[in-house]
């Protein structure tokens, strides 16, 4: 029995050959660092850096490379946002269904000062825009959203939240976790001041790799919360001002922009509106089979419109923890369960704290592998009635 890999939303797998063939190359044939050399691998990997950035910006709508930071990750990424605009006396809105990688740093930001508000989100993880204007105070300096739920697999209105927060003044954030890659983003038409994506998941790129993508004004006006060397101008002790390096400090993941670059032009040539019909005819597949199931509950919406290919399912009857373990050894099937780093949304979805197996179908999957999985979920919801 071949494992049915159902986790895309925590980490897509397979990855492209391109991927693997491209940090190969680096490991065994370049070798360089970007940034600090002249000779031809150094080129070599400053080129393949420049030419990630342009495939970034081509992809969410952005029109200066320089303004796309490379991260360590989206976690670092929504840290840097957070850490580096929000100062004690300021105000942040987001919704009910953000992830600990928002959390946890509001959190810590909330004990030096800050303050927040949750918008509600309805029990199928759906903001209303209009409450984000609601909850506009004086002392709002940013909205700050997850695109698409990883729990739920709602997807936020982000353009009508982006013409409200341009209407008030007040920057808006997303969080393009679970959309970046197989749903549209434009940061500019969306009127977005910073878009942070982890590249490992709809990107198809390695762990280990992320993008900010900033627009100028925010850019100006966001301290680095980390600094330090970045091959310009060394005679200085301070950050040099200009982008991307004031908020790229030290050697970076150079295997993980290598293989980033080859997902990056892996999506350009396979088009973000295949990998979104794709994703939408396997979402809606496995819905039409669970939606007669007894004893099971989707934590998100049923419909297939504004939703990501997040499908979380509460047995009723039935441990989830153990259904999940049921579903790996008895029928190969890799799943994930619990919280998902997201307490608020499944208290949102009221799941909360019993958590939801998760099924994340991704670009490599196929409809018999749905089709076994919805199977398999019938089957342990029926044995454990
Ligand atoms: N936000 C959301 C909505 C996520 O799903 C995740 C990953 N589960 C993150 C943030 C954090 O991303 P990463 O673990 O890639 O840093």
């Amino acid at each position: 029995m071949s494992d049915i890999y159902l986790d895309n939303a925590a980490t897509s797998f397979p990855k492209p050959p391109a991927v693997t063939q491209a940090m190969l190359r680096y490991m065994t044939g370049v070798g360089a660092s970007v940034n600090r050399g002249v000779y031809a691998s150094a080129q070599d990997a400053g080129m393949t850096a420049l030419l990630l950035r342009e495939e970034l910006c081509r992809l969410f709508g952005h029109s200066d490379p320089a303004h796309c930071v490379l991260t360590p990750g989206n976690t670092m990424g929504l840290n840097m946002i957070l850490r580096g605009w929000l100062r004690p006396g300021d105000h942040c809105l987001v919704s009910s269904m953000e992830h600990n990688a928002v959390m946890r740093p509001l959190r810590d930001l909330e004990a030096a000062g800050v303050s927040f508000d949750r918008v509600p989100c309805n029990g199928e993880g759906y903001l209303d825009p209009e409450d984000v204007r609601r909850r506009i105070r004086p002392n709002t300096r940013l909205v700050l959203l997850a695109h698409g739920s990883n729990v739920s697999g709602a997807v936020q209105d982000a353009p009508a939240v982006g013409r409200i927060c341009r209407e008030c003044g007040i920057p808006f954030a997303l969080d393009g976790a679970q959309t970046a890659g197989h749903r549209e983003i434009d940061f500019e038409g969306w009127g977005l001041s910073a878009l942070s994506v982890p590249g490992h998941k709809g990107l198809m790129g390695p762990s280990g790799m992320g993008a900010l993508l900033l627009s100028p004004e925010f850019a100006r006006n966001l301290t680095p919360i980390i600094t330090g060397g970045t091959g310009s101008a060394s005679d200085l002790e301070t950050q040099p001002p200009y982008m991307p390096d004031r908020f790229e400090s030290g050697t970076p993941n150079l295997p993980g922009i290598y293989g980033f670059q080859a997902a990056a032009a892996f999506i350009a040539q396979t088009g973000t509106a295949a990998l979104r019909e794709h994703e939408a005819l396997l979402t809606a597949r496995m819905l039409a089979q669970l939606r007669d199931v007894p004893g099971i509950r989707l934590a998100g919406p049923w419909e297939r419109l504004d939703r990501a290919g997040v499908i979380s399912v509460d047995f009723r009857t039935a441990d989830n923890a153990l259904a999940a373990a049921r579903l790996e050894q008895e029928y190969g099937i890799l799943t994930r369960c619990g919280l998902h780093c997201a307490p608020s949304a499944h208290r949102t979805l009221g799941t909360f704290p019993h958590g939801t197996v998760r099924f994340s179908p991704g670009w490599f999957t196929t409809a018999e592998e749905i089709d076994a999985a919805a199977r398999a979920v019938a089957e342990i919801a029926r044995a454990q009635r």
